[in-house]
């Protein structure tokens, strides 16, 4: 067995009916890897199993590595476990655009705003927030929407093969994604959004009010315009898919160490990582730890300015029936998504940090609206926080670490995670084999920020 750093004997996590390893490990594939040198098959930490960490590990143990994952948490266990479920690769227009600048007002004064700034956090947040609204401007805006574009073009491909893995596509809810808009200026106001979207590619169909209506009957009579996004799809329990496809991995040799990683030790020929067990070394590590990427990505030399940007859902137990597709709510910031076990209501934005408690305004916002596009529902139950990974131009870190080419750095999704897993894994793959990458990493490099 060819290790760069050689000192994982003959582990017996690779035992078993080994799809992915057993191949690398009896017929070795050379893999050419730019500085580092020819390697064969690498021993890879994978840190954080959410959508990024468990499909980097699918990617990586796909071409033959032996992956170890660390979280504390298990499988879902962050942002992942609670979002709206939704496949969007129409979502390429960021959060931080001109239209910023004209919703402060709104997003300050009026309660029925979806976006919320902890007073009591601004002081930590401040160089965040200058360069979030310094990215907001139309020029730049634009560059971070072709920037995310070229992610989102491939976004089906980083997902293609490992829906074939037994159990996975029975997640997968293959009905296109409706946004509407209650007024007809909020729909004016969208037209710049919607153009830019098509130039970037995006498929997309208007419906007129009646046309809404008959779609989504069961929908309250106030939308005046709805935008179905062609090739968007869903799934009905995202915590469930990477549970099952962590169980996957497992059969196929994926160790797991269920601890907190608490330091990076990048060296020459390998990296030393350290948790409550004890220190482990390995020929590479992924950090996908999302949100709390940031100080491991410290201890490698790298200051990235991540930060948070706190989103909530309830669910409505059994309700599920009521819609047959993810609709969101423009101005009310949020998406209904029926999924196994009830519609879940899910969005916000709230810029307050990593701390746990929730904000029940936020809550309160979220059921009344919902109550308001689909009434009737049933009582909403199991409030839930989760913290989006963002940094302040809108886009993921994907590249290597300044310190130590062996650290590959996957975080910074922020509202797209969940569309943009698989095709990050296969970028991460690329890296660490010292392949050419099938997009321009450029935008996304460690170093932009410096
Ligand atoms: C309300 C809401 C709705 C959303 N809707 C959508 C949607 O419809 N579609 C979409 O594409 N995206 C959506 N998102 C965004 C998406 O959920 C995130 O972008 C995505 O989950 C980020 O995935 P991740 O793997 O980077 O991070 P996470 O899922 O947060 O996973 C990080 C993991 O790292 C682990 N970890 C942290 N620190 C350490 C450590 N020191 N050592 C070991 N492990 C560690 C954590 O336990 C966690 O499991 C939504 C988000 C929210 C909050």
């Amino acid at each position: 067995m060819a290790s760069e750093s050689g000192d994982f004997g003959a582990p017996a996590f690779i035992a078993g009916p080994v799809q992915y390893c057993a191949t690398s490990l009896t017929s070795i594939v050379p893999i050419a890897c730019g500085k580092l040198g020819t390697i064969t098959m690498a021993h890879i930490a994978v840190i954080g199993a959410g959508f990024v960490g468990l499909s980097t590990a699918w990617h990586l143990m796909r071409e033959g590595h032996v992956v170890t994952l660390y979280d504390p948490a298990g499988p879902a266990g962050g942002a992942s476990f609670g979002n709206a479920g939704t496949f969007a690769t129409y979502a390429c227009i960021p959060v931080n655009n001109p239209s910023v600048f004209r919703d402060i007002p709104h997003f300050l004064l009026d309660a029925r705003s979806p976006f919320r700034l902890r007073l009591g956090y601004l002081p930590q947040l401040a160089p965040w927030l200058v360069r979030f609204l310094l990215h907001s401007t139309a020029l730049r805006s634009e560059q971070t929407s072709r920037a995310l574009a070229q992610l989102l073009g491939r976004a089906q491909a980083g997902y293609d093969a490992m829906l074939q893995t037994p159990g996975l596509a029975q997640f997968v809810r293959p009905r296109e994604c409706l946004y509407l808009y209650s007024s007809a200026k909020a729909f004016a106001q969208s037209q710049a959004d919607l153009a830019l979207r098509q130039t970037l590619g995006v498929k997309l169909d208007v419906l007129e009010r009646d046309a809404v209506q008959a779609l989504e009957p069961n929908l309250s009579p106030i939308f005046e315009r709805g935008v179905l996004f062609r090739g968007s799809w869903h799934l009905s329990d995202p915590a469930g898919f990477l549970r099952a496809l962590q169980a996957s991995l497992q059969q196929q040799g994926l160790r797991v160490v269920q601890s907190v990683v608490s330091t990076l030790r990048p060296r020459a020929h390998e990296v030393e990582v350290e948790c409550a067990g004890g220190a482990q070394a390995h020929d590479h590590v992924a950090l996908c730890a999302g949100a709390h990427s940031r100080p491991l990505a410290a201890q490698c030399g790298d200051f990235l300015p991540l930060d948070t940007e706190r989103g909530y859902h309830l669910l409505y137990p059994g309700s599920s029936s009521r819609i047959s597709r993810p609709v969101g709510w423009a101005e009310r910031g949020f998406y209904m998504t029926p999924m196994a076990r009830g519609i879940r209501v899910a969005g916000s934005v709230e810029l307050a940090g990593l701390k746990p408690e929730k904000h029940a305004g936020l809550l309160q916002l979220l059921e009344h609206s919902s109550q308001r596009a689909l009434p009737g529902l049933p009582a909403a139950t199991e409030p839930w926080l989760g913290f989006r990974p963002t940094l302040p131009d809108g886009l993921p870190v994907i590249g290597r670490s300044r310190a130590c080419e062996r650290v590959v750095y996957a975080f910074g999704h922020q509202h797209i995670g969940l569309t943009l897993g698989g095709v990050t894994g296969s970028l991460v793959a690329d890296l660490v084999a010292g392949r050419t990458p099938a997009i321009n990493l450029v935008p996304f490099a460690p170093g932009r920020f410096r």
